[in-house]
């Protein structure tokens, strides 16, 4: 089979590199990690334990690549999709394939099938990453290069018991965390505007960040939001539902803190429609959101190209997606307002990955090691398997 943009061997001639190794493994996993706490947003909870979909790539020459979905049902889509959009849909479509070819790769993938993000993430990141072991990179040398080594990290307060969370804050000014985002509106507006209050009375050094995650009606999103921006936190997040794209802009008119897109911003052609509609001042940039890093990259370049903020979101992720993010926003200008990939540190039971996930005074550490600079432990994998191969 010939795909849009592959050269054949005959026309490479001599040219064959290291990365012209066809890519000969594909294996998915579906895991559920437990957590030490529930958390509550706009839209939806987790509980007990949120789910991925691991994929590890396999070149002829034995070297492997990995990548992680992290879908969330009412945000993004369900695992059960995402194994099926990898397993079913996008394997053949990669197997056989040369590892330089990622773009190529990649559009055939956003061709096969329609959105399933998260599984194109997964695919992206592991093609990166198998890219970068076998020529000894980094995926964000991979991705046009450094821009930073350190990112600030945000942490979610997100407990429907605030007294837990106090202990979280505890730990994380201990920590050296300086940002927080309040998640809110998945109560009554009292409960929001007494957590506000208790953290800027209690906690003086920490910025805070609200976060509504749509959980708000048209009727209230008025008056809670303008409520809320009286506080003067750095922005105020997607108060209403994705589609509403007018309320959004009315929203942002109405007060004078910066409005944040999440759940309305997925890919880069969202970002060109929000940015022409005036409905925020930035956008939360993902992976699982965009389908893939370079993706992600075009959200960031677009919102910079129309004077919009940026900031690197995640969903509920272990620390390989985590990885993945910190590449792409380390060799991403345009994410200026940092991360937050707190979730391997901070709320997972115990990540997966076989060396920590590294946030150091406030901060992720951009690896400088090959590809995305840790891999999954297979132990771990087995003990938290659903469904999948035997690692
Ligand atoms: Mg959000």
């Amino acid at each position: 089979m010939h795909y849009p943009g592959q050269v054949s061997r005959h026309e490479r001639g001599n040219r064959l590199t290291e990365l012209d190794q066809t890519i000969t493994g594909f294996d998915v996993w579906h895991l559920s990690l437990p957590v030490t706490s529930r958390r509550d947003h706009g839209i939806g909870r987790v509980e007990n334990a949120c789910e991925i979909v691991l994929l590890r790539l396999t070149a002829e020459g034995g070297a492997v690549g990995w990548g992680e979905a992290s879908p969330w049902s009412v945000f993004t889509g369900s695992p059960e999709a995402s194994l099926a959009a990898l397993d079913r849909y996008l394997r053949p479509l990669v197997l056989g394939r040369r590892v330089a070819d990622r773009p190529a790769i990649m559009e055939t993938a956003r061709q096969a099938i329609a959105h399933a993000t998260e599984a194109k993430a997964a695919l992206d990141s592991a093609l990166l990453d198998l890219a970068g072991r076998i020529a000894g990179q980094p995926v964000w040398a991979l991705l046009g290069g450094r821009f930073r080594d350190r990112i600030p990290l945000s942490v979610s307060i997100a407990d429907p018991d605030f007294e837990r969370d106090r202990a979280l804050l505890d730990r994380l000014v201990a920590d050296g965390i300086g940002v927080v985002k309040l998640k809110a509106g998945f109560r009554d507006h009292d409960f929001d505007i007494m957590r506000m209050e208790r953290i800027a009375r209690d906690y003086p050094s920490l910025r805070v960040r609200v976060d509504f995650n749509q959980g708000l009606t048209p009727g209230e999103a008025p008056s809670r939001t303008r409520d809320m921006a009286a506080f003067k936190p750095d922005f105020i997040e997607q108060p209403v539902r994705a589609h509403h794209f007018g309320l959004m802009a009315r929203l942002r008119a109405m007060i004078d803190v910066p409005l944040v897109a999440d759940e309305s911003v997925f890919g880069p052609e969202d970002m060109t429609r929000a940015a022409s509609e005036g409905i925020c001042d930035g956008v939360s940039v993902k992976i699982m959101k965009s389908g893939g890093l370079g993706r992600a990259q075009e959200v960031a370049a677009i919102a910079a190209a129309n004077g919009l903020a940026a900031y690197g979101g995640d969903m509920f992720e272990s620390g390989l997606a985590h990885l993945a993010g910190t590449h792409m926003i380390a060799a991403t200008p345009a994410i200026t307002l940092g991360c937050e990939f707190y979730q391997a540190s901070y709320f997972l039971t115990e990540d997966i990955l076989e060396t920590p996930f590294v946030v150091e005074g406030g901060a992720v550490i951009v690896p400088d090691t090959p590809g995305l600079g840790a891999r999954p432990d297979l132990d771990r994998i087995r003990k938290y398997t659903l469904r999948g191969p035997t690692p």
